[in-house]
């Protein structure tokens, strides 16, 4: 079950979230695609997510987490796609290339 407003995932037995008092849904819809945006790689650690941060936010790289928050209740593992605009491929893919998460 899902939260349709904070997206947050919720086990079997919940009806409504926690944080937004609103009813949880069974599916949620897709988020919408931010135009010119691609996708980078598929982050599953904390850490890791914590590191591609801490390197893109001293460029002028934009960049996302789509996912991020999904799974907030552990221990389903983090799964984030990382999204890049498509301008600054090449100078994410060489910073994701020297923190080896490429
Ligand atoms: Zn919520």
């Amino acid at each position: 079950m899902y939260c349709p407003k904070c997206r947050a995932e919720y086990r079997e037995g919940f009806l409504e979230c926690s944080d937004c008092d609103v009813d949880l849904v069974e599916k949620l819809e897709p988020l919408p695609k931010m135009p010119g945006f691609v996708k980078m790689a598929t982050i599953f650690r904390e850490g890791n997510i914590a590191v591609i941060k801490a390197s893109f936010d001293k460029t002028d790289i934009e960049y996302y987490f789509d996912g991020e928050q999904s799974h907030r209740l552990a221990p389903v593992p983090l799964e984030a796609r990382l999204m890049v605009r498509e301008d600054f491929k090449k100078e994410a893919e060489s910073i994701l290339r020297d923190l080896e998460l490429l």
